[in-house]
């Protein structure tokens, strides 16, 4: 940059600075918001499509920002994962999750598994699996009622992933696959890593029924992942139209607002149940 015109330098650089002090005083915030406990997770139910009950909750980040109000992960995780702040996120996630889920299991209501997103960040740390193995034995939460949430693109590094999630299964928790079809990566994984369950991407749901193809896809997918042994998620099921065309095609659970937004957890614990009963 120094070998352009001086004039040069200054215009790109008003726009980057601008750019880059705003960035900077959230990284400052977010940093403090993980000491002063401002981040949340809210809860949105998994809903058996046979018999409509809730059979799990995905935790969701969000943060409370003392003055900004709630702030959406589209806002702040990308600048987690760019600073490296992610794995301390996902790793209080994890945490939170777990103890959360323990309270409801405790509190007498019907177990749910709680699923929760790994970053790639998180999933490449060496330390994942004994920090999971030491949240469950610190929780006391039956592994079976943790999900882990990976994407396709950390099937990408296939010897070091099989490794890992064959680990993480050892421990007795599940695997999903989230946002399915939207990865580059081949599908030789789904045959070889230890999975439980593949969640249809929205962008798929969503555009179910604007043409056929949409409808071929949507059933290739479930009968694929059922001939692998897996059960189904459908996301961002919005509409009672989505809803029957999964059910017609043996779709096993959904999430998405028809049923319920993300929740806070009091709020999920004041509608629970309703969608109990329901
Ligand atoms: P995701 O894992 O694909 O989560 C689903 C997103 O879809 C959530 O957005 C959820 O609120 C939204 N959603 C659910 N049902 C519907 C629906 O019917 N219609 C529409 N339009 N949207 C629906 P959210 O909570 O804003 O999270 C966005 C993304 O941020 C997540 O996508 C995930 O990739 C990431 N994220 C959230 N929490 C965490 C976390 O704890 N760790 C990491 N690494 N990433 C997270
Ligand atoms: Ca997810
Ligand atoms: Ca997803
Ligand atoms: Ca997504």
């Amino acid at each position: 940059a120094k070998s352009q015109g001086k004039n040069e330098y200054v215009v790109y650089t008003a726009d980057l600075l601008n750019n880059s002090i705003e960035k900077l005083k959230l990284e400052i915030d977010l940093r403090k918001a993980i000491k002063n406990n401002e981040l949340v997770l809210h809860y949105q139910p998994q809903v058996c499509i046979k018999t409509k009950k809730i059979v799990g909750v995905e935790a969701l980040v969000r943060w409370q920002h003392p003055t900004l109000g709630l702030i959406y992960p589209n806002k702040f995780i990308e600048l987690a994962e760019e600073t490296g702040l992610i794995t301390e996120i996902g790793e209080w996630v994890i945490e939170e999750a777990c103890i959360q889920n323990k309270k409801w299991q405790e509190s007498g209501i019907p177990s749910l598994q709680i699923a929760v997103n790994l970053s790639t960040q998180q999933f490449l740390k060496l330390n994942l699996v004994d920090f999971v193995k030491n949240i469950l034995v610190k929780t006391k939460l039956n592994p079976k009622y943790l999900v882990l949430e990976i994407t396709e693109s950390m099937a990408m590094d296939y010897n070091y992933s099989i490794n890992v999630l064959q680990e993480l299964k050892k421990l007795g928790v599940c695997i999903s696959i989230d946002d399915f079809g939207t990865g580059y990566s081949s599908l030789n994984y789904l045959k070889k890593f230890p999975l439980d369950y593949l969640k249809i991407d929205q962008s798929f749901v969503r555009d179910i029924s604007l043409d056929e193809n949409n409808v071929n896809i949507i059933k290739a997918i479930i009968t694929l992942a059922h001939n692998l042994n897996l059960k189904v998620i459908a996301e961002g099921v919005e509409t009672k139209e989505q809803l029957d065309i999964l059910q017609k095609y043996n779709c096993d659970e959904i999430q998405g607002y028809l049923f319920s937004k993300p929740l806070s957890a009091s709020h999920f614990e004041r509608t629970l149940p309703k969608l109990l009963t329901e």
